[in-house]
C-alpha cells in the first residue's frame, strides 16, 4: 500500500508551525509497512485542498489528511472531501452527545459551528476523538482510502493509534502481525553508525531496519512480519547477529529503553549506589536519571557544584587546585577525578560521576567551548577520567556530556 500524508494549515505553509503531525504519522505507517510516497502541505484553501486531494487520489492508495476538522471558517477538510467524493456530510450522534454533555457541564451554549465538529461523510466509518472534539473519518471511495484526522497533535497521535491504525491494516491484505526488536547503541553517533551498517541499510527488504535518533541516543529497530513470533525470531536474530559482530561494543539493551534505565536498573539489581557530582551539565544528569520512575533504588543524589565556592566548600576541592597561578582549574582532569571521589565518599556511594566543562557560549579559564571532562569513581579508589571534545550550543553540550558520563560509566 502506498501513501500520502496531507497537512492541512496556511500556518504550517507560513512556517508558524512545524509539521510534526506528517513525521508521526510517517513513522506509524512504516511500522505496519505501509509506504509514504508523498507528503503534501496546503493552506486552508478549497480548491487547493481539492486539487492536493485529486492529485493524491492519482498516485497513492492511502491518503492521510490533518488538521481543518475544527469549527471554525477555515476549517474546510471535511467539506471538501465530501464534495469530491460526492456524499453529503451527516451528524455523528455520539460525538454530538458528547459535546453537548460537555458545554452543558460547563455551562455555555453550543453554537450552531460546534456542531460541525460532529459532522462525517454519510458513507464513513467514524473514528472517535478520545482527546478531542472533532470526530476524524475513514472512507473507501473507488479503491482510494481516506482518513481525516484533526490537527493537534494531542488529538492527532492517539487517534491514529488507536483507530486509524487498526483501520488501515484491516484494509491491508493477509497482515501479518508485527514483530520488531529495537538495539540501543551508546557511545557511537547517529552518522557513524549509519556508515558502519550503510550496505544492510541500503540492501533492506525484510526485515526493514530503521535508525532512530533523539535526545543523545541512537537505536536501530529492526521489523518484520511473520506468522508466529518463532518465524519472526528465524529472521531477526541472524540481523541482530550480523549488526552485534559490527557495533556490539556499543550496544547496551535489546529493548527500548534509555541508557539512564539500564544504568540504574543494572545497578539496582547489584545493589549499588550511585551518586554524581555536576559542573556545567547544571544538574542535567541528576534531572534524567530522577527521570527514571523507580530511581531511587539506585541513585544516592547529586551536588550541583558550580562554581568554585561550591566546589571547595561542598566537595572539599583544596581552592589551590581550582585558583591561581600554575593550578588545574575547574576545568581539569585533576578536579573532574577529585568531584568524582569526594562525591562518593561524601554520600556513602559505590560509584561517583562527575562532569566539569565548558558549555559556552563563551570560552572558560583560556579553555574552549564543548571541552568536558567525566570523571568514574569506586568509592575509596582512584577516578578515571576521560576528556571529551563536544560540539554544538550550551544546550546539546550540556546534554551529550551527560549523556557521555553515563556512557562511560556503562562501560
Ligand atoms: P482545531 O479544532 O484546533 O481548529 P483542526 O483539526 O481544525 O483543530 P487546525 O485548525 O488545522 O486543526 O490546527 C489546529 C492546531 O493544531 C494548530 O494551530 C497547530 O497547533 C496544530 N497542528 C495543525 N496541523 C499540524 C501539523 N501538521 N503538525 C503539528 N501540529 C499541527
Ligand atoms: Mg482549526
Amino acid at each position: 500500500m502506498k501513501a500520502e500524508i496531507i497537512a492541512v494549515g496556511t500556518e504550517l505553509l507560513m512556517g508558524q508551525i512545524v509539521n510534526t503531525n506528517a513525521q508521526y504519522l510517517a513513522r506509524g505507517l512504516a511500522d505496519i509497512g505501509v509506504g509514504v510516497y508523498f507528503q503534501t502541505v496546503v493552506g486552508d484553501n478549497a480548491s487547493r485542498i481539492k486539487e492536493a486531494l485529486r492529485l493524491a487520489k492519482s498516485r497513492v492508495d492511502l491518503i492521510i489528511c490533518t488538521g481543518g476538522l475544527g469549527p471554525t471558517q477555515d476549517d474546510l477538510t471535511k467539506d471538501v472531501l465530501a464534495e469530491v467524493l460526492g456524499q453529503s456530510l451527516v451528524i455523528h450522534q455520539p460525538s454530538l452527545d458528547k459535546m453537548k454533555t460537555l458545554f452543558e457541564g460547563r455551562g455555555i451554549p453550543m453554537v450552531e459551528s460546534n456542531m460541525r465538529q460532529a459532522l462525517m461523510l454519510e458513507h464513513s466509518d467514524p473514528l472517535a476523538n478520545d482527546t478531542g472534539l472533532a470526530v476524524g473519518n475513514a472512507v473507501t471511495h473507488e479503491g482510494t482510502h481516506y482518513i481525516l484526522l484533526p490537527g493537534p497533535p494531542k488529538e492527532m497521535k492517539p487517534m491514529f493509534d488507536r483507530y486509524a491504525r487498526p483501520w488501515i491494516e484491516s484494509k491491508m491484505d493477509h497482515v501479518q502481525p508485527l514483530y520488531s526488536l529495537m538495539l540501543k547503541f551508546a557511545g557511537i553517533g547517529e552518522s557513524s553508525l549509519e556508515h558502519a551498517l550503510i550496505d544492510l541499510i541500503e540492501a533492506q527488504s525484510d526485515p526493514t531496519i530503521a535508525p532512530y535518533a533523539k535526545e543523545g541516543e541512537v537505536a536501530i529497530r529492526l521489523t518484520t512480519r511473520a506468522a508466529s513470533a518463532d518465524e519472526a525470531a528465524g529472521r531477526l536474530k541472524p540481523l541482530e547477529q550480523e549488526i552485534r559482530s559490527r557495533l556490539g561494543e556499543y550496544i547496551y539493551a535489546a529493548e527500548d529503553i534509555s541508557l539512564e534505565q539500564h544504568i540504574l536498573q543494572t545497578l539496582a539489581s547489584q545493589g549499588k549506589k550511585l551518586a554524581v557530582a555536576e559542573s556545567c551539565s547544571g544538574g542535567q544528569l541528576s534531572d534524567m536519571l530522577t527521570s527514571v520512575p523507580g530511581s531511587s533504588d539506585a541513585f544516592v543524589g547529586g551536588i550541583i557544584s558550580y562554581s568554585n565556592t561550591a566546589k571547595h566548600k561542598l566537595l572539599k576541592i583544596p581552592m589551590e587546585q581550582l585558583e591561581g597561578d600554575g593550578a588545574p582549574g575547574a576545568i581539569s582532569e585533576e578536579t573532574a577525578a577529585a568531584m568524582a571521589e569526594n562525591v562518593a565518599e561524601l554520600t556513602g556511594a559505590d560509584y561517583g560521576v562527575s562532569i566539569t566543562g565548558v558549555a559556552g557560549p563563551g570560552e572558560s579559564e583560556g579553555k574552549p567551548i564543548g571541552l568536558v571532562y567525566v570523571g568514574i569513581a569506586r568509592r575509596g579508589e582512584k577516578a578515571s577520567v576521560v576528556k571529551l571534545q563536544q560540539s554544538g550550543n550550551r544546550e546539546t553540550i550540556k546534554l551529550r556530556a551527560s549523556k557521555s558520563s553515563l556512557y562511560h560509566l556503562w562501560k
